[in-house]
């Protein structure tokens, strides 16, 4: 993608929705935000939207936000603030990376986008993200805003509500993985009162529930926790071998960390019978993918199966 600096977030973007996959009687159409960006990629881009395009309203010219070492929020806001000319701060999770970041595709991205690292352990993580920031990394002069982690925040959930066109009304079913629950909220709001949103959570998060309930007083929606793959950013074999299988078969790629997991949820319940829901199912890809090169570093070194793509 050519450089297109400061306007990055001004263009209306439309992702397109491939040719729907048939099984069992269902229709599964994958809508490929993904495809927007590969560094600011799918939902990240719709996060970042509005916080980038009110820096100037807000004099703000400084964004400091959490992550962990293969963050797809770091990486986008690293390239997006390298667009915009405007300094970012990272915060990572986990004092180990410091002398190893280069070895990590995702950080030598951010700091190849001049994102200042500061890498820390993660008990001080958990005391940053709860607001105790120190005065060494923010200069009290600076106009900072402060992003939460994964890129939550209210400029994220309106973002998000442009991921839905028009044309998506038709579906009766709308799927999105669930991380932080911005996305999924966005979703929510934008949807139709007969669409139905199912959310598949990547990680266990027993508030989450109670997290959307904050965004939204919509009810057509329900969480999914039974694909989770014993935690956040853990694959097995089976999953790999899913999603280069569903690679080889539509030539779409799934993230390991939050679209296989759902795809793979999805036509599970549909095959075993389990799927409560309707037959015209809209499966938002949002992205993900520069995390790959970094989850097959992993896999090699442990000498399993690769992702192919
Ligand atoms: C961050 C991310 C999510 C989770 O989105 P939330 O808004 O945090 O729920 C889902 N998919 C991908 C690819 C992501 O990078």
């Amino acid at each position: 993608m050519p450089n297109i600096g400061k306007n990055f977030f001004k263009r209306k973007i439309i992702s397109r929705n491939e040719i729907p996959i048939h099984i069992n009687g269902h229709k599964i159409t994958i809508k490929r935000e993904d495809e927007i960006d590969k560094w600011v990629s799918g939902n990240k881009y719709r996060k970042l939207k509005y916080i980038f395009l009110n820096l100037n309203k807000n004099r703000i010219n400084k964004l400091l936000s959490f992550g962990g070492a293969y963050s797809n929020h770091l990486v986008a806001l690293a390239k997006a603030g390298n667009l915009y000319d405007l300094k970012t701060i990272g915060i990572i999770r986990g004092k180990e990376w410091e002398k190893k970041y280069l070895f990590n595709p995702s950080l030598s991205f951010c700091k190849k986008n001049n994102m200042d690292l500061y890498f820390v352990s993660r008990e001080e993580y958990r005391l940053y993200q709860k607001g105790i920031t120190s005065k060494k990394i923010i200069n009290s002069n600076s106009k900072l805003k402060i992003i939460g982690e994964g890129g939550k925040c209210k400029e994220a959930i309106k973002g998000c509500k442009e991921i839905l066109t028009a044309s998506d009304k038709d579906f009766d079913t709308l799927c999105v993985s669930v991380g932080t629950g911005s996305t999924i909220s966005g979703v929510i709001e934008s949807s139709n009162s007969n669409q139905f949103v199912l959310g598949f959570l990547s990680l266990k998060h027993k508030k989450m529930k109670k997290e959307i309930s904050k965004n939204t007083s919509r009810v057509n929606w329900k969480l999914i926790d039974d694909y989770i793959f014993k935690g956040y950013a853990r694959v097995n074999e089976e999953l790999i071998n899913f999603i280069n299988d569903f690679y080889k078969e539509y030539k779409i790629p799934l993230d390991p960390i939050y679209n296989s997991k759902m795809v793979f949820g999805i036509f599970d319940m549909i095959k075993k019978n389990k799927w409560r829901w309707g037959k015209n199912i809209l499966v938002i890809n949002s992205g993900g993918l520069q995390g790959v090169e970094g989850m097959n570093l992993k896999l090699e070194e442990r000498g399993c199966e690769t992702i192919i793509f």
